[in-house]
């Protein structure tokens, strides 16, 4: 699988940037067992470079695209990360290996309740997860040093970028639903500008809006 990812991550370098991945991020894809983040049925294809589902609809991203914007968001082992779109909780291993602490936000309580039991299996203990809407980002835990979006909304969502520190990076797929979205970076320059740079033609699943009760 490692391989697989590097070949994809030359391939697409002059798009992204990326020549080669870093160590750390590829010692952390080496480390995380993918097969305990898909159903039992599908283990014997969890180390191919693909996409599989995940249940709810959802599925877990092609490993090249988590190392991808793993590299992207350049976690460090002091820094505070926000995932959005927890699924099965293999993003935020990935980022768990590399940062102090991941914050992940899953809109499907099923998911979310799965991924925990996975991530506490496995021994993960800088993980915080949570129920909700991650248009909305995370507040209370703000601000991050980087966020990594893994359901595409049509738009930048305004609260994630307030929630960057300076010098933080938001990577981000932002596009029509159900077709091929963008890969984005943002920067947040030290003076709270922003530089956002595109990095490649992606298809994730939609960010979901959370409903209104009804009738109000
Ligand atoms: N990062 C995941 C892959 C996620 S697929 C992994 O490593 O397995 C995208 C996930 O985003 C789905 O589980 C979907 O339910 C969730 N999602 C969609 N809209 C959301 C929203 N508004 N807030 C939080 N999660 C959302």
């Amino acid at each position: 699988m490692v391989d697989e990812i590097r070949a994809s991550t030359r391939e697409t370098a002059s798009a992204t940037g990326v020549r080669e991945l870093s160590e750390r991020v590829t010692a952390a894809m080496g480390r995380v067992p993918r097969h305990e983040f898909v159903p039992p049925s599908l283990a014997a294809q969890a180390y191919a470079n693909r996409p599989l589902p995940i249940g709810a609809g959802q599925t877990i991203s092609q490993p090249f695209i988590v190392a991808l914007m793993t590299e992207l968001a350049a976690p460090g082992p002091g820094s505070r990360v926000l995932e959005v779109g927890t699924g099965s909780g293999y993003q935020a291993a990935i980022l768990a290996e590399l940062a102090g602490e991941v914050y992940s936000i899953e809109i499907v309580e099923s998911l979310a309740r799965r991924a925990g039991e996975t991530l506490g299996r496995l021994g993960y203990r800088n993980i915080r997860l949570r129920v909700g809407d991650g248009y909305r980002g995370w507040p209370e835990a703000a601000p991050f040093d980087a966020i990594v979006v893994t359901a595409a909304p049509d738009h930048v969502p305004p609260a994630l970028v307030e929630q960057l520190k300076p010098g933080g990076r938001l990577v981000i797929p932002v596009g029509p639903q159900s077709a091929v979205q963008e890969l984005m970076v943002i920067e947040k320059l030290p003076d709270g500008r922003t530089v956002e740079t595109r990095k490649l033609p992606v298809r994730f699943v939609p960010l979901v809006r959370e409903r209104k009760p009804e009738g109000r």
